[in-house]
């Protein structure tokens, strides 16, 4: 729950029309997109003027959720995403905290920026830019927050389809389908609620994961065959080049959920995926967890990173040869 004087001082704020902007992380997932997408629907209700501004480009797999074609592109349309940024007098950051998780040209725009931000994010050790902060490492989701926060500002009565659709999405994507440790109750508590608000839940797990194209499931195949194991340190990896992508007609979000396939394996509690990105001259790491192996100090530590304790990310800007190096010895020298 966000503290009492914060709700108090927020209900004040919302009590007039203002200008608002909702910022998720870059490359952003289900549930980044889903809270700031379900949290924009649910101000537009209290006649706020709202506007969505994601750092870059979001995958295909999202673009079916109500009203995305309104998010604006910071790093495409900078002058006008700056324009909206300086005349908001409120700015929510959702499912991160930590300015730089926007990337390096909205992260230092943000810096500059002085507004009264509202944080609202479940990733471990928030830094302190926002006046307003609800930082719970325990909630499944930031879309299960922004739930909580509808519900403590008294206004449930706005969760209409629209919100719910984009909230329930949230829920599903970063619990793995309800799977993941992070999973309580009222986690489905608040599925109950989503649901009974009328949204179509079955064709929601469609629409995110029964959408593959053949050329994606061929790089699955690919992923798979890469895998290798470090039995004795209960670990997996999967490498995947930029040629390798390129082979399959890469596109954004064709990787997403690769990673959860290397704990699959009866034995193994740690597995990471390197993927390389030429454009962008980083291997983007992901690493995922079962049990007290903690993937978000592992990610700081090591790989320029960070998240929660079972599921985080990072990047290197070595090559993917001496990055999986570098890896392999770490884990062998820190690992049982
Ligand atoms: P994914 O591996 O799915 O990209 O991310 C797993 C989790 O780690 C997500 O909660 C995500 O927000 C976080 N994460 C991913 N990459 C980074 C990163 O480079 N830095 C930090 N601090 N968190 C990350
Ligand atoms: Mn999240």
């Amino acid at each position: 729950m966000m503290n009492e004087y914060d709700i108090e001082a927020i209900k004040q704020l919302l009590s007039s029309p203002k200008k608002i902007a909702i910022i998720p992380h870059r490359n952003q997932d289900g549930d980044s997109m889903g809270s700031t997408l379900g949290l924009y629907h649910f101000l537009i209700q209290l006649n706020h003027t709202v506007t969505v501004i994601s750092p870059n480009e979001f995958a295909d797999y999202l673009a079916w959720m109500p009203s995305s074609e309104k998010v604006m592109l910071f790093e495409k349309d900078t002058e006008n995403c700056s324009k909206v940024l300086q005349a908001s007098e409120l700015i929510f950051t959702l499912d991160f905290n930590a300015l730089h998780r926007t990337g390096e040209q909205m992260g230092s725009f943000l810096e500059k920026l002085e507004k009264t931000f509202v944080m609202i994010d479940h990733h471990q050790l928030p830094d302190s830019y926002a006046k307003f902060m609800y930082s719970d490492t325990k909630m499944s989701s930031t879309c299960e927050m922004v739930y909580h926060f509808i519900h403590q500002l008294g206004q449930e009565k706005l969760i209409n389809t629209n919100v719910a659709t984009c909230l329930y999405t949230g829920l599903v994507t970063d619990t793995g389908s309800f799977r993941f440790s992070s999973t309580t109750s009222t986690t489905h508590n608040v599925a109950a609620r989503l649901i009974d608000s009328g949204i179509n839940n079955a064709q929601i797990h469609n629409n995110l994961f029964d959408t593959s194209s053949y050329n994606r499931l061929q790089l699955l195949g690919k992923a798979l065959q890469n895998m290798k194991l470090m039995i004795s340190n209960k670990t997996s990896y999967i490498t995947l080049s930029q040629e390798e992508l390129d082979a399959y007609q890469h596109e954004k979000g064709d990787t997403e959920g690769f990673v959860n396939y290397g704990l699959s394996i009866d034995g193994i509690d740690f597995t990471a995926i390197f993927i390389e990105n030429k454009a962008e001259g980083i291997i983007k790491i992901s690493f995922r967890s079962q049990g007290a192996f903690d993937v978000n100090q592992f990610a700081r530590n090591y790989f320029n990173g960070g998240g929660h304790i079972n599921a985080a990310g990072g990047k290197s800007t070595d090559t993917l040869e001496q990055t999986v190096n570098r890896f392999i010895s770490i884990v062998k020298e820190t690992k049982k």
